[in-house]
């Protein structure tokens, strides 16, 4: 991992130092947004996000060939799945900057629009998943796709852990000069690699969320990294009843207990101190008009369940979040998403910007919290939001993403 971190700044300066004039920068982007029936974009961050990079290549007066997936495609083409339908919006966001669009990722159509691509210009291909190839990692297709510019430059995090063939097979069809990551994978690695190898202590890390199984890899990771590890959200449970609390209808693992009781022991062996909720918010059900009362986290009575940590956690939680010097937060404190439940998610969010607002690193990834952070309007308060859901979790698992190291080999 330190080997790629090294090789990476050398990468990063590689894509903001490049001189893109007259070459066709051929571009994984992740424009994989939602769509209503109408084929409206109903959130258009993604596109936004990698506009930075377009320009980049087309100031330096290059052209700009961009391939993408859409949705979850079975049986090759449909029209539900087309990137045809993001035309309208992308020329929209590039203001004039002329945007044509290729009815396929390969063959006649696609070569002769991407050879008559004038700088200035942009190509976007249709669906790469039309293509069971892509998902396959097919060299041949990726070779393909490769043909079709000068330079590949990867800036779809959100793919980032898979293996495909658009976002690292193709990689090795170009020369190491003539590859490299775009803005948004730049950002999404410089932070990542900065919480994973740089990070100040104290280092917390707040883990929450529904599942203790979806969140057991990052955690053992952390073990070797963080000084505090929070845990919060439906998964606390599993840990409480493992440590002999009584938790009522909680949310509970019943085959994750004694995963739980090893975290637990690995942690004391290397001195980081896991938090769990000392009280929580309970309701009679799972329902935004439910009763509420708050209880002891191990003293929850049955026909109850705790949907968010209590007042005794929230102040807990914010004191060593506060006194930390790096911060990663994944998965929300309870069931945010109705206000009844919401408090000890925003009390988080809320400390951790107080921590960042004071020097602290924070970084925010995984759906549910980027979301959380964004309900609270918090999300320009915090040092760097995530974009990559899975692709973030895998890399804090330890992992090596293909996307990553595709660029990387030798
Ligand atoms: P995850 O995708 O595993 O990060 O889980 C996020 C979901 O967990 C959110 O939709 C929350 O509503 C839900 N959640 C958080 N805390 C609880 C809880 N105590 N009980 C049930 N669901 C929860």
């Amino acid at each position: 991992m330190r080997k790629l971190y090294t090789t990476l700044i050398s990468f990063m300066t590689t894509f903001s130092g490049y001189d893109f004039k007259d070459q066709k920068a051929l571009i994984r982007v992740d424009f994989n947004v939602p769509l209503d029936e109408h084929y409206n974009i109903t959130d258009d961050t993604r596109m936004k996000a990698t506009l930075p990079t377009i320009r980049k290549v087309l100031n330096d007066g290059g052209s700009v060939i961009l391939m993408s997936h859409l949705g979850r495609p079975k049986d090759g083409p449909a029209e539900k799945y087309s990137l045809k339908h993001l035309v309208p919006h992308l020329k929209e966001l590039l203001g004039g900057t002329p945007v044509y669009f290729a009815n396929d990722c390969i063959g006649t159509e696609a070569i002769e629009k991407a050879s008559a691509l004038k700088p200035g210009e942009v190509l976007l291909l249709e669906n790469l998943r039309f293509y069971k190839e892509e998902e396959k990692g097919d060299a041949a297709f990726a070779e393909k796709l490769s043909k079709l510019g000068d330079v590949y430059i990867n800036d779809a995090f959100g793919t980032a852990h898979r293996a495909h063939a658009s976002t690292a097979v193709i990689a090795g069809f170009f020369k190491p000069a003539n590859r490299m990551f775009g803005l948004v994978m730049e950002g999404e690695v410089r932070s990542a690699e900065k919480v994973l190898h740089q990070a100040e202590r104290p280092f917390c890390a707040i883990i929450g969320g529904a599942k203790v199984s979806d969140k057991i890899l990052i955690i053992e990771n952390l073990l070797n990294k963080a000084s505090d590890i929070i845990i919060g959200g439906g998964m606390a449970y599993t840990f409480i009843k493992a440590r002999g609390g009584h938790i009522g209808n909680s949310l509970c693992e019943t085959d994750r207990m004694d995963t739980a009781l090893e975290i637990l022991k690995k942690a004391t062996g290397k001195n980081v101190s896991i938090h769990l909720p000392e009280d929580s918010v309970i309701a009679d059900k799972f329902d935004a008009m439910a009763n509420t009362k708050t209880s002891p986290s191990d003293q929850i009575p049955d026909g109850w369940m705790g949907l968010d940590i209590g007042p005794k956690a929230i102040g807990i939680f914010s004191e060593v979040i506060q006194k930390s010097r790096t911060i990663l937060w994944n998965g929300p404190m309870g069931v945010f998403e109705m206000e009844k439940f919401q408090a000890g998610t925003k009390a988080i969010a809320e400390a951790t910007a107080k921590a960042t607002a004071a020097g602290a690193f924070s970084l925010v990834g995984g759906g549910d919290s980027v979301a959380a952070i964004n309900k609270f309007q918090l999300a320009n308060q915090v040092s760097y939001v995530s974009t990559g859901g899975g692709a973030m979790l895998e890399y804090f698992e330890g992992k090596i993403l293909p996307g990553i190291a595709a660029l990387n080999e030798d």
